[in-house]
Protein backbone atom coordinates (compact mmCIF):
# COMPACT_ATOMS: atom_id res chain seq x y z
CA UNK A 1 0.00 0.00 0.00
CA UNK A 2 1.16 3.33 -1.23
CA UNK A 3 1.57 5.87 1.53
CA UNK A 4 -1.90 8.02 1.09
CA UNK A 5 -2.77 11.54 2.83
CA UNK A 6 -6.53 12.18 4.15
CA UNK A 7 -6.99 14.07 1.07
CA UNK A 8 -5.34 12.36 -1.32
CA UNK A 9 -7.44 12.41 -4.65
CA UNK A 10 -7.53 10.87 -8.20
CA UNK A 11 -7.88 12.92 -11.34
CA UNK A 12 -8.83 11.75 -14.82
CA UNK A 13 -6.83 13.53 -17.57
CA UNK A 14 -6.71 13.22 -21.28
CA UNK A 15 -4.36 14.85 -23.24
CA UNK A 16 -7.24 15.61 -26.32
CA UNK A 17 -6.77 15.14 -30.30
CA UNK A 18 -5.38 18.62 -30.65
CA UNK A 19 -2.53 18.06 -27.63
CA UNK A 20 -1.69 14.71 -29.69
CA UNK A 21 -1.57 16.11 -33.10
CA UNK A 22 0.24 18.99 -31.88
CA UNK A 23 3.08 17.15 -30.32
CA UNK A 24 3.03 18.30 -27.14
CA UNK A 25 2.19 15.37 -24.83
CA UNK A 26 5.69 15.32 -23.51
CA UNK A 27 5.36 19.18 -22.80
CA UNK A 28 2.28 18.41 -20.85
CA UNK A 29 2.89 15.69 -18.88
CA UNK A 30 5.96 16.81 -17.32
CA UNK A 31 4.29 19.85 -15.80
CA UNK A 32 2.21 17.48 -14.05
CA UNK A 33 5.45 15.10 -13.32
CA UNK A 34 7.34 18.12 -11.86
CA UNK A 35 4.59 19.32 -9.60
CA UNK A 36 5.12 15.94 -7.64
CA UNK A 37 1.82 14.90 -8.61
CA UNK A 38 1.78 10.85 -9.30
CA UNK A 39 0.76 9.25 -12.52
CA UNK A 40 -0.66 6.09 -12.11
CA UNK A 41 -2.18 5.24 -15.12
CA UNK A 42 -1.59 5.86 -19.11
CA UNK A 43 -2.53 4.89 -22.62
CA UNK A 44 -3.15 5.95 -25.61
CA UNK A 45 -6.92 5.46 -27.20
CA UNK A 46 -8.61 6.78 -30.04
CA UNK A 47 -12.27 7.44 -28.65
CA UNK A 48 -15.27 5.95 -29.53
CA UNK A 49 -18.09 7.90 -30.01
CA UNK A 50 -19.85 5.49 -27.23
CA UNK A 51 -16.81 6.40 -25.35
CA UNK A 52 -17.35 10.19 -25.84
CA UNK A 53 -21.06 9.49 -24.95
CA UNK A 54 -20.22 8.32 -21.69
CA UNK A 55 -17.15 10.58 -20.62
CA UNK A 56 -19.47 13.50 -21.08
CA UNK A 57 -22.47 12.76 -19.87
CA UNK A 58 -23.60 14.88 -17.57
CA UNK A 59 -26.60 14.99 -14.60
CA UNK A 60 -28.73 18.12 -15.19
CA UNK A 61 -27.24 20.36 -12.61
CA UNK A 62 -23.88 20.42 -14.30
CA UNK A 63 -25.27 20.86 -17.74
CA UNK A 64 -27.33 23.62 -15.75
CA UNK A 65 -23.51 24.92 -14.89
CA UNK A 66 -22.27 24.70 -17.95
CA UNK A 67 -24.94 26.99 -19.95
CA UNK A 68 -24.91 29.00 -17.04
CA UNK A 69 -21.39 29.21 -17.51
CA UNK A 70 -21.19 29.43 -20.89
CA UNK A 71 -23.94 32.52 -21.01
CA UNK A 72 -21.72 34.36 -18.34
CA UNK A 73 -18.48 34.23 -19.81
CA UNK A 74 -20.18 35.34 -23.76
CA UNK A 75 -22.15 38.38 -21.55
CA UNK A 76 -18.27 39.47 -20.73
CA UNK A 77 -16.74 39.29 -23.79
CA UNK A 78 -20.01 41.22 -25.53
CA UNK A 79 -21.69 38.08 -27.22
CA UNK A 80 -25.09 36.46 -27.70
CA UNK A 81 -24.89 32.87 -27.08
CA UNK A 82 -26.91 30.91 -29.66
CA UNK A 83 -29.97 30.06 -27.16
CA UNK A 84 -31.19 31.65 -23.73
CA UNK A 85 -31.96 28.63 -22.28
CA UNK A 86 -28.86 26.67 -20.56
CA UNK A 87 -29.88 23.30 -21.15
CA UNK A 88 -30.15 23.99 -24.86
CA UNK A 89 -26.60 25.74 -24.83
CA UNK A 90 -25.09 22.92 -22.63
CA UNK A 91 -26.57 20.30 -25.05
CA UNK A 92 -25.09 22.13 -28.38
CA UNK A 93 -21.82 21.90 -26.68
CA UNK A 94 -21.62 18.45 -25.60
CA UNK A 95 -22.24 17.34 -29.66
CA UNK A 96 -19.60 19.56 -30.60
CA UNK A 97 -17.43 18.32 -27.74
CA UNK A 98 -18.15 14.92 -29.09
CA UNK A 99 -16.72 15.56 -32.64
CA UNK A 100 -13.55 16.96 -30.92
CA UNK A 101 -12.88 14.08 -28.74
CA UNK A 102 -13.40 11.09 -31.63
CA UNK A 103 -11.24 12.79 -34.46
CA UNK A 104 -8.01 11.52 -33.06
CA UNK A 105 -6.40 9.30 -30.20
CA UNK A 106 -5.91 10.66 -26.94
CA UNK A 107 -3.64 10.13 -23.97
CA UNK A 108 -5.83 8.96 -20.81
CA UNK A 109 -3.86 9.33 -17.60
CA UNK A 110 -5.15 9.08 -13.73
CA UNK A 111 -3.05 11.89 -12.01
CA UNK A 112 -2.88 11.06 -7.77
CA UNK A 113 -2.21 12.90 -5.02
CA UNK A 114 -2.84 15.16 -2.41
CA UNK A 115 -5.37 17.55 -3.48
CA UNK A 116 -5.01 16.53 -7.02
CA UNK A 117 -8.16 17.63 -8.38
CA UNK A 118 -7.55 21.14 -7.78
CA UNK A 119 -3.43 20.85 -8.43
CA UNK A 120 -4.08 19.38 -11.58
CA UNK A 121 -6.96 22.20 -13.10
CA UNK A 122 -4.44 24.80 -11.82
CA UNK A 123 -1.64 23.39 -14.35
CA UNK A 124 -4.84 22.51 -16.66
CA UNK A 125 -5.84 26.37 -16.26
CA UNK A 126 -9.18 28.08 -17.32
CA UNK A 127 -11.06 26.58 -20.02
CA UNK A 128 -10.64 29.36 -22.53
CA UNK A 129 -7.30 30.22 -23.68
CA UNK A 130 -7.90 33.81 -24.33
CA UNK A 131 -8.94 34.16 -20.66
CA UNK A 132 -6.71 31.42 -18.87
CA UNK A 133 -3.52 32.77 -16.72
CA UNK A 134 0.12 32.46 -19.09
CA UNK A 135 2.42 29.79 -16.90
CA UNK A 136 -0.85 27.18 -17.26
CA UNK A 137 -1.12 25.12 -20.12
CA UNK A 138 -4.13 26.60 -21.95
CA UNK A 139 -2.41 29.84 -21.33
CA UNK A 140 0.75 29.11 -22.78
CA UNK A 141 -0.14 26.49 -25.17
CA UNK A 142 -3.03 27.85 -27.68
CA UNK A 143 -4.58 30.96 -28.50
CA UNK A 144 -7.86 29.30 -29.22
CA UNK A 145 -10.92 30.91 -27.99
CA UNK A 146 -15.08 31.24 -27.43
CA UNK A 147 -15.21 33.66 -30.18
CA UNK A 148 -12.81 32.12 -32.55
CA UNK A 149 -14.71 28.25 -31.46
CA UNK A 150 -18.43 29.67 -32.09
CA UNK A 151 -17.53 31.02 -35.30
CA UNK A 152 -16.95 27.78 -36.25
CA UNK A 153 -19.52 26.08 -34.48
CA UNK A 154 -16.99 23.36 -32.74
CA UNK A 155 -15.91 22.84 -29.18
CA UNK A 156 -13.01 25.07 -28.11
CA UNK A 157 -9.66 23.11 -28.45
CA UNK A 158 -8.51 23.52 -24.83
CA UNK A 159 -5.87 20.40 -25.26
CA UNK A 160 -6.37 18.78 -22.29
CA UNK A 161 -9.55 17.51 -19.83
CA UNK A 162 -9.12 17.55 -16.22
CA UNK A 163 -11.91 15.77 -13.99
CA UNK A 164 -14.01 18.95 -12.19
CA UNK A 165 -14.71 16.97 -8.82
CA UNK A 166 -13.74 13.88 -6.61
CA UNK A 167 -17.21 12.52 -8.03
CA UNK A 168 -16.70 13.15 -11.36
CA UNK A 169 -13.26 11.81 -11.51
CA UNK A 170 -14.47 8.78 -9.81
CA UNK A 171 -16.57 8.25 -12.41
CA UNK A 172 -14.62 9.14 -15.40
CA UNK A 173 -11.99 6.82 -14.36
CA UNK A 174 -14.35 3.74 -14.76
CA UNK A 175 -14.58 5.20 -18.50
CA UNK A 176 -11.26 4.69 -19.17
CA UNK A 177 -9.51 2.25 -17.23
CA UNK A 178 -10.02 -0.85 -15.29
CA UNK A 179 -8.30 -1.11 -11.56
CA UNK A 180 -5.53 -3.37 -13.20
CA UNK A 181 -4.57 -1.03 -15.31
CA UNK A 182 -4.07 1.36 -12.03
CA UNK A 183 -0.49 1.25 -10.59
CA UNK A 184 0.03 1.71 -6.37
CA UNK A 185 3.43 2.67 -5.53
CA UNK A 186 4.94 5.90 -3.98
CA UNK A 187 7.63 8.58 -5.43
CA UNK A 188 9.91 9.72 -3.45
CA UNK A 189 7.93 13.19 -2.59
CA UNK A 190 5.57 11.16 -1.03
CA UNK A 191 8.32 10.22 1.38
CA UNK A 192 9.58 13.35 1.82
CA UNK A 193 6.64 15.09 2.15
CA UNK A 194 4.65 12.75 4.08
CA UNK A 195 7.22 10.16 5.94
CA UNK A 196 8.02 10.26 9.51
CA UNK A 197 10.97 8.34 8.76
CA UNK A 198 13.46 10.42 8.24
CA UNK A 199 15.67 11.13 10.96
CA UNK A 200 18.78 13.23 12.20
CA UNK A 201 22.32 12.28 11.48
CA UNK A 202 23.48 11.06 14.80
P1 LIG B 1 -13.61 22.18 -18.38
O1 LIG B 1 -12.84 21.48 -19.48
O2 LIG B 1 -12.92 23.41 -17.93
O3 LIG B 1 -14.00 21.26 -17.25
P2 LIG B 1 -16.40 22.10 -19.13
O4 LIG B 1 -16.50 20.79 -18.40
O5 LIG B 1 -17.35 23.17 -18.74
O6 LIG B 1 -14.95 22.71 -19.06
O7 LIG B 1 -16.58 21.86 -20.68
C1 LIG B 1 -15.97 20.77 -21.30
C2 LIG B 1 -15.27 21.22 -22.57
O8 LIG B 1 -16.23 21.76 -23.46
C3 LIG B 1 -14.24 22.32 -22.42
O9 LIG B 1 -12.97 21.85 -22.02
C4 LIG B 1 -14.23 22.90 -23.83
O10 LIG B 1 -13.42 22.11 -24.70
C5 LIG B 1 -15.67 22.78 -24.26
N1 LIG B 1 -16.48 23.98 -24.02
C6 LIG B 1 -17.01 24.38 -22.85
N2 LIG B 1 -17.73 25.51 -23.00
C7 LIG B 1 -17.68 25.79 -24.33
C8 LIG B 1 -18.24 26.83 -25.16
N3 LIG B 1 -19.01 27.77 -24.65
N4 LIG B 1 -17.96 26.82 -26.49
C9 LIG B 1 -17.19 25.85 -27.02
N5 LIG B 1 -16.64 24.85 -26.31
C10 LIG B 1 -16.87 24.83 -24.99
MG1 LIG C 1 -15.40 19.76 -17.03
Amino acid sequence: MSIKTKVHERSLVLIKPDGVQRGLVGEIISRFEKKGLKITAMKMVWPTLEMAKKHYDQPVEAMMLLGNRTIESYKEKGLKPKFSDPIEIAKDIQTRLLKYLVVGPVLAMVIEGAHAIAHVRKIRGGTNPLSADIGTITGDYTIDSYFVADADERAIRNLVHASGSVEEAENEIKIWFKSSEIMDYDLAIDKILYSMEWEAKK
